[in-house]
């Protein structure tokens, strides 16, 4: 499989609008089959070699018989995409090839990684290369909705008794433009990640005419526990690894902020304020955040309110727990009117080790991009990834995509992209994480 066949692969793949719904009625069912049939063209020998177990309608668990079994490890991607948004310079499901990049909603995440790592895989069957050890590739069909093909495959690996050495799924990327004054591209690598947990505030009254309204109604009372959220934020610091990456890139940043950086760990007080002041992005490195979404009251401008409801989207720090959290929030609001019911909790992940399987992942960043610093950071989005972390302790999320700040802030969004080069080097880099597996 050459360069040209890897690309012409991905832009196959983006042209499939592989799009996930929580409602299953919605989900375009021969897209997903479209794009299965279209891997299996474009990846002979991976189909041929490899063992393939199906998992929820379409998600793929390849094995890949190594030398051993001791030390299997787990790369994962997804194939389904989020749906299209804004206004984009070249069709989203166009797969175009413009200005050296490939165009196209799922190019970054996750197309790229699936077509990167099939690419690899194929290129070392080519090649008859046997890893030493065993390699599973795990593909869910429904990542951007929180489904279930990561839990079952997850079932799956635990039914064969896998207990994988490592899990590598998307997250991190080599990123430029990652910090104010630092130059060098950071190749960041997800060692945890935030919690995703909602609950719904819900105040009930008796409503009735808006000619009368009793002071403390159902929406005022809402409105004083939004407030008193916003204004309680939980007890901010720096975990670990923020502290190792800050200590890795002050090497490179400006001189006024290198002492700041590079002592990190015995800075942490000011460091943790310094990030705080910086803005909302730089503060959610630091703590639990509590976003009000939805809002609800009465449908009529004349009518009280009988219910009144708001949505708080949490994102559970590292060290913070979900019971701790719903703790601050009662605590917070202060108020038994306002009844607390929990809509999804799930707990932060653990940290993973750096150990020798992230020595492993960083040295094939330095290997193959001699440019970037390696480090390690806390992921605020959540990943497929955190159900492996009930069978793997090390798991670690990184994309071997060069990828610029507009192209990072293009997931999810519009205009998503990315360089040819950048996609080659990337499969060159699965290439080598897989054939420096050691024995
Ligand atoms: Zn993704």
């Amino acid at each position: 499989m050459n360069d040209d066949a890897a690309v012409a692969a991905l832009q196959a793949v983006v042209r499939i609008p592989t799009v996930s719904d929580r409602d299953p009625d919605k989900v375009d069912t021969a897209a997903f089959d479209e794009l299965l049939a279209e891997m299996a063209r474009r990846f002979p020998l991976l189909h041929e070699k490899l063992e393939l177990t199906r998992v929820d309608t379409h998600g793929l668990l390849f094995r890949w018989a190594g030398q051993s079994s001791r030390k299997p490890v787990v790369l994962m991607a997804h194939l389904d995409v989020v749906p299209v948004e804004g206004e984009w310079q070249h069709p989203a499901f166009g797969g175009d090839l413009v200005d050296g990049s490939i165009w196209g909603r799922g190019t970054l995440d996750d197309k790229g990684s699936l077509v990167g790592i099939c690419a690899a895989v194929e290129r070392l069957l080519e090649a008859g290369f046997v890893p030493a050890q065993d390699v599973w590739l795990s593909f869910g069909c429904n990542e951007e909705v929180s489904g279930t093909a990561a839990v079952l495959a997850v079932e799956e690996l635990t039914r064969r008794g896998v207990q994988p050495w490592f899990v590598l799924d998307e997250g991190g990327a080599i990123a430029s433009e990652a910090f104010p004054g630092v130059a060098a591209p950071i190749g960041v690598i997800g060692v945890a990640e935030k919690g995703v947990t909602s609950v719904e505030l819900r105040v009930e009254g008796r409503g009735g005419h808006a000619s009368t309204p009793a002071r403390m109604g159902p929406t005022a009372r809402i409105a004083r526990a939004i407030t008193r959220i916003d204004r309680s934020p939980m007890v901010a610091s720096v975990p670990e690894p923020t502290v190792e990456l800050f200590r890795r890139m002050g090497r490179h940043a400006p001189l006024a902020l290198r002492p700041l950086m590079i002592n990190a760990g015995r800075m942490k007080p000011l460091l943790t304020k310094a990030l705080i002041a910086a803005g909302p992005e730089p503060a959610a490195m630091t703590r639990t955040t509590f976003a009000i979404t939805t809002l609800s009251g009465s449908p009529a401008l004349n009518v009280i309110a009988a219910t009144a409801k708001a949505g708080v989207n949490i994102r559970i720090m590292v060290g913070d727990t979900v019971a701790g959290v719903l703790e601050h929030v009662r605590k917070t609001i202060n108020d038994d009117q306002v009844h607390i019911d929990v809509v999804e909790q799930n707990e932060p992940s653990p940290i993973s080790p750096m150990d020798e399987a992230f020595a492993l992942v960083e040295s094939t960043i330095t290997e193959l991009f001699p440019d970037a610093v390696p480090a390690p950071y806390v992921m605020m989005a959540a990943t497929d990834s955190r159900f492996f972390t009930t069978i793997c302790p090390r798991v670690y999320r990184f994309a071997p995509f060069r990828m610029t700040k507009a192209q990072r802030e293009s997931i999810h969004s519009y205009d998503e992209h990315l360089g040819v080069d950048a996609f080659l080097d990337g499969v060159r880099w699965y290439r080598r994480l897989i054939e420096r597996l050691p024995a």
